[in-house]
């Protein structure tokens, strides 16, 4: 099938008005895409660094190279987990890409640069593997991006944004619905803000592009990856989009154009509630010592 822009030979196919575009349409497609959010809620403005988040999955290296392609400067940060052979082969392919495209990444290591064993420290204190794995990504994205002076960027995708929407909308999670937002801003100077400008770029649009033009990226899950029931719902809402194309742009972007505004819940509540660790200065919800320095406690 032939682009519906030029004579190329199309590598993704839109049943909704019936579009077809080759590689170079589809990049300037996903550029326009990533722009409108970032206008849209005011992502980034007056010269603002980026941090990206680089994981060495499809969706961080494919924002990367949009941001890159938009003129703005970035930086790539990969952090390596210590999950063993999955962690060594998202930190190659993230360095090889980085190296590819001449793009700066910086490489932490959890725990070779703070001594914390992820999996140890999860058995130890009786946590599951991903929540001790998200308390130290974010701990450690966000304190780069502060000492970097940059706005984090993380990639999720309209997919992973639509079901972790309604996931929460299932569960009445009214707290991490008020907390969600494609642009949190930076409330307090220890406080990064976080953007995520692929929330209008589908997963297969971000697979279809990476492999369309050669990107390799991490596809094995990590081992530890169990999030059942946040699948269920992407599988769920996967076959929605199926019958019914344009329905998750429309959940997402309606949702936070319009109804969380109607709701009450324009996740501003960002800051409430939270004290500067006596440790290390950085937010945390508790009286004490914050999530990640106890964490490096339990080891000392
Ligand atoms: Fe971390 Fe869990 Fe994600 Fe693995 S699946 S990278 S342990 S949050
Ligand atoms: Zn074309
Ligand atoms: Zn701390």
């Amino acid at each position: 099938m032939k682009c519906s822009r030029c004579e190329n030979e199309a590598v993704i196919y839109y049943s909704q008005g019936r579009r077809a575009l080759c590689t170079e349409h589809l990049e300037e497609y996903l550029l326009r895409k990533v722009n409108r959010a970032i206008r849209r809620f005011r992502m980034l403005e007056g010269g603002e660094r980026v941090l990206v988040a680089v994981s060495g999955g499809k969706d961080s290296l494919l924002l990367w190279h949009l941001l890159k392609r938009l003129g703005y400067t970035v930086e790539g940060l990969h952090i390596n987990l210590g999950l063993g052979e999955y962690s060594e082969l998202s930190e190659k392919i993230s360095r090889g890409f980085s190296k590819q495209h001449g793009y700066d990444l910086t490489v932490v290591s959890v725990e070779g640069d703070y001594g914390i064993n992820i999996i140890r420290s999860s058995r130890k204190l009786r946590r599951p593997p991903c929540s001790v794995c998200g308390t130290v990504k974010r701990y450690i994205l966000n304190k780069a991006a502060v000492e970097s002076r940059s706005v984090l960027a993380t990639g999720h995708n309209l997919d992973d944004e639509a079901a972790t929407l309604m996931g929460n909308i299932l569960s009445w999670d009214v707290e991490q619905l008020r907390r969600a937002s494609p642009a949190l801003p930076a409330t307090h100077p220890r406080l990064a803000k976080r953007i995520k400008p692929l929330i209008y770029v589908t997963e297969k649009e971000s697979a279809t592009y990476c492999l369309s033009t050669g990107i390799e990226y991490v596809l094995p899950e990590c081992p530890h990856s169990v999030g059942a029931r946040l699948s269920a719902v992407k599988d769920a809402l996967a076959r929605i989009e199926d019958r019914s194309p344009g329905t998750l742009l429309n959940f997402v972007d309606t949702y936070y154009r319009r109804v969380r505004d109607i709701l009450g819940l324009s996740g501003e509540a960002r800051e409430v509630a939270l004290a500067e660790c006596p440790s290390c200065g950085y937010l945390t919800s508790s009286s004490g010592p914050c999530a990640f320095c106890r964490l490096k406690g339990s080891f000392s």
